[in-house]
C-alpha cells in the first residue's frame, strides 16, 4: 500500500485538470453521500467534474440489516445501487477504496495504487469495527462493518450453522446493533429449525446504555423471551471463544463484533486534523478543521462540538446541508452548519415482527412499531431506487 508521501509522487492521475471546472471527489458511498448524489442529479453544477469512490456498487442499508438476517427482506430490499445513482447525478464512479490520502497535496491514493487528485473532497466512509481484544479468534470472527462484507460472510455462516445439529454464537456489544443482530439470528436460525445458543455479551456499561430505562427493560425482556443469555461483562477472544472476567470461557462456532467505532487506518496519515480517537474533526458545517477544502459527514466525522453521535440518523440527516456546502464551497457561497434535533428517534428490532421505539425518555413497543420502521426504511430504499 502506498504511503501518503509515495502518494504526492507523481503517478497515474485519473482525473486531470481542468481550468474553469472544480474537481470534487465523494469518497464512500454513505448515508449522507446517497443524498448528496440525489442533489447532484436534481441540479446539475456544470462547473464541478464529480468522482465517487466506493468499493462496492451496493451500499446497504443498516438498519435493515437484522430484517435481512430474519428473512424478512432480500438483497435488493435493502440496498441501494450506486450506479444509475451516480450516473443519474452525472458523476464518473470508481470501483475501488482509498487507501492513503495527503490533504497537504490535494491527492488519494487508490487500492489499485493509481493515484487521484482533487479540488474538493467530501468524505463519508463510515467506521470500522473495534476488534482489538477479538483478534485471536481469527476466522470464527466476524465483524458487523463494513456491512457489505458483513452479509456476505453471514450467507456462509448461516450455511456452516443450519449443518450443525446444534451451535453456538457470542454477539460482543452491548449497543442497538448487538441486540437487533442476537435476536435477528436466534429468530433466522428457530426458523431454520436448528438449535442455536445465543450470548449477547454487553460489555461493562450493559445493554443500550446511550437509551432510557423504559427501552433498556423492553429489549432485556426482548431477548430473555427469545432465549438469549444476556451477559453485562468485557470479553475478550480466545481460539475457540470468548473469555470473561472471571475466566469463565463461553465457547463459539462464531463471534459476532458489534463492539465501537474505530477510524479507517488511512486516515491517520492523511494530514487531515483529527479528533482524539482518531476520526476526521469538522466544524458545524462539516468542513475539515485543518483543510478548508476537506468535509465528512456520517461515521467518519468527529463534530468538535459533539453535537452528533455516530448514527446513521445524523448521516441521513447531515446529507442536505453537506449537500448544500459542497457546492456552496465550490462557488464561494456562505456555508450552511447541520443542526442535529436534540433527540433522535430510534426503532429497534426486538422480534420477528415486532421493534421499539425510543425516544428521549419515552419507550414504547409491539407490532405496529415494526411496521412504522418498515415503511420508514422501505420508503428510504425506494427514495434513491425511482430518481
Ligand atoms: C445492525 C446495525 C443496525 C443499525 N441500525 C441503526 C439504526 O436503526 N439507526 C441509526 O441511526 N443507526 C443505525 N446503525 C448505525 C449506522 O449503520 C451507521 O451509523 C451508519 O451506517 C453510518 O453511515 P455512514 O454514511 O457514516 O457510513 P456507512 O453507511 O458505513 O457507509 C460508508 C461507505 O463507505 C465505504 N467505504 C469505507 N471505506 C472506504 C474507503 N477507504 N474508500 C472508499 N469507500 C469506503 C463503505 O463501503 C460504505 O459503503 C446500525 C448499525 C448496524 C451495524
Amino acid at each position: 500500500m502506498p504511503t501518503p508521501h509515495e502518494a504526492a509522487r507523481p503517478g497515474p492521475s485519473l482525473s486531470g485538470t481542468l481550468a474553469d471546472t472544480m474537481r470534487l471527489v465523494l469518497v464512500g458511498g454513505g448515508h449522507a453521500h446517497l443524498i448528496v448524489l440525489e442533489a447532484l442529479a436534481k441540479r446539475r453544477e456544470a462547473t464541478l467534474d464529480v468522482t465517487l469512490v466506493t468499493p462496492s456498487r451496493w451500499q446497504y442499508y443498516s438498519g435493515m440489516l437484522p430484517g435481512w438476517i430474519m428473512g424478512r427482506y432480500g438483497d435488493d430490499d435493502c440496498r441501494v445501487d450506486l450506479r444509475p445513482l451516480a450516473s443519474r447525478a452525472g458523476v464518473h464512479m470508481i470501483l475501488d477504496r482509498v487507501t492513503a490520502m495527503n490533504a497537504d497535496r490535494n491527492l488519494l491514493c487508490l487500492g489499485d495504487g493509481r493515484h487521484l487528485e482533487y479540488d474538493l473532497l467530501s468524505l463519508d466512509t463510515g467506521s470500522e469495527t473495534n476488534v482489538e481484544w477479538l483478534a485471536s479468534l481469527s476466522d470464527r470472527l466476524l465483524t458487523v462493518k463494513p456491512v457489505e462484507q458483513f452479509c456476505e460472510l453471514w450467507r456462509k455462516v448461516y450455511n456452516q450453522l443450519t449443518a450443525l445439529r446444534s451451535s453456538r454464537i457470542v454477539v460482543v456489544g452491548g449497543g442497538a446493533a448487538g441486540a437487533e443482530l442476537s435476536i435477528a439470528m436466534k429468530t433466522a436460525l428457530s426458523a431454520a429449525e436448528r438449535k442455536c445458543a445465543v450470548t449477547l455479551v454487553t460489555g461493562n456499561s450493559g445493554l443500550l446504555s446511550g437509551h432510557n430505562p423504559m427501552v433498556r427493560r423492553r429489549m432485556q425482556s426482548a431477548l430473555e423471551a427469545a432465549g438469549i443469555r444476556v451477559r453485562r461483562e468485557r470479553a475478550a477472544g480466545v481460539e475457540n471463544g470468548v473469555v470473561l472476567p472471571s475466566g469463565e470461557l463461553v465457547r463459539a462456532d462464531f463471534v459476532i463484533a458489534a463492539t465501537g467505532a474505530r477510524p479507517s487506518a488511512f486516515l491517520a496519515q492523511s494530514r487531515l486534523g483529527l479528533s482524539d480517537n482518531g476520526f476526521v474533526a469538522v466544524d458545524s458545517f462539516h468542513r475539515s478543521v485543518s483543510h478548508r477544502n476537506v468535509f465528512a459527514a456520517g461515521d467518519v466525522s468527529a463534530r468538535l462540538d459533539d453535537a452528533t453521535t455516530r448514527s446513521g440518523i445524523h448521516a441521513v440527516r447531515a446529507g442536505p446541508i453537506l449537500a448544500h456546502n459542497l457546492i456552496a464551497a465550490a462557488e464561494d457561497r456562505p456555508l450552511r452548519p447541520y443542526r442535529p434535533r436534540r433527540r433522535s428517534l430510534y426503532l429497534l428490532v426486538s422480534g420477528p415482527d415486532k421493534a421499539i421505539l425510543s425516544w428521549g425518555g419515552l419507550g414504547a413497543a409491539g407490532g405496529w412499531v415494526w411496521r412504522w420502521k418498515d415503511r420508514i426504511d422501505r420508503n428510504f430504499i425506494k427514495r434513491f431506487r425511482q430518481g
